[in-house]
């Protein structure tokens, strides 16, 4: 059993690896395939040998090779975060189809958290990319189809197997990218924030989320990224007066909420529905 958590923990890694060329590349337009990666100062093509995940950082003390610029630390902290998202995720679903699902979802927001914390761009490639995958993954993975079932269910229509699963990921990313606006209105007017923040991006976010989680999770990574969002910025903004009128990257929030949402949200959401009594 270690051995599996150390394999997908090491494909997690050169997941990471590659997540840095597209979360570095992606925003400025450039290609993730050509050219080789090399030192942004000295233009040094990276040895094979240099660009290991986790392992040429810690050899090279966070430094290149060639002219001894320090090297960002977000490089070996994504490959990490991924190397984490990838055991997490073996953890709840297994070896299966639902594991490629997740997984996949996870290594998307991992790009779109930093894309949007870096740069405030929610590359379009990614979402799109994003959104196609999750409709096609909820022919073979049941999508959450609730409150939709329940609400056929009470006209007399039966939705059920693929039908149910697809209508269940549509209606999550509607759900999603249109109630983003009302949410995201709402905070960045409480962060004391201008509207042109307010990006299309997050919409095609949440898009993406809600063809992979369905409404009840879609709906509750709204809630946990703009709740935790705005404890953050208001912390934030009482602390240090610098953070006042700061554009926060709220891509990042329902990024990390989605990927919690995907890893535990079920666990919240039974609980939730057992405590108010809308179980079964
Ligand atoms: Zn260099």
């Amino acid at each position: 059993m270690v051995t599996v958590y150390i394999i997908i923990g090491l494909f997690g890694l050169c997941f990471g690896s590659f997540l840095n060329v597209c979360i570095s590349r992606l925003p400025k337009g450039e290609s993730i395939v050509l050219p080789r990666s090399h030192c942004p100062r000295c233009n040094h093509a990276i040895r094979w040998y240099d660009n290991i995940p986790l392992i040429s950082y810690l050899v090279l003390r966070g430094r290149c090779r060639d002219c001894h610029v320090p090297i960002s630390p977000l490089y070996p902290s994504v490959e990490a975060l991924s190397a984490l998202v990838m055991i997490l995720t073996f953890r709840v679903y297994g070896l299966g189809p639902e594991f490629i699902k997740y997984a996949l979802l996870g290594m998307l927001l991992i790009v779109l958290i930093f894309t949007d914390l870096l740069d405030r761009r929610i590359p379009h490639v990614i979402t799109i990319f994003g959104i196609s995958l999750g409709l096609l993954f909820s022919f073979f993975i049941p999508v959450d189809d609730r409150p939709l079932g329940w609400i056929f269910r009470h006209w007399g229509i039966f939705l059920d197997g693929i039908p149910a699963s697809v209508a269940g990921a549509v209606v999550g990313a509607l759900v999603g990218g249109g109630l983003f606006y009302a949410v995201g209105e709402a905070f960045y007017h409480w962060g004391g924030k201008e509207k042109e923040y307010l990006g299309f991006g997050d919409v095609m976010l949440m898009l993406m989320v809600g063809t992979f989680l369905g409404v009840p999770l879609t709906l509750m990574t709204i809630l946990l990224g703009s709740f935790g969002g705005s404890i953050l910025a208001l912390t934030m903004t009482a602390i240090n007066s610098r953070f006042r009128g700061y554009a926060w990257p709220f891509g990042t929030f329902l990024g990390i909420a989605a990927i919690y949402a995907a890893l535990n949200g079920n666990w919240l959401l039974d609980g939730y529905l057992r405590i108010s009594g809308m179980a079964g």
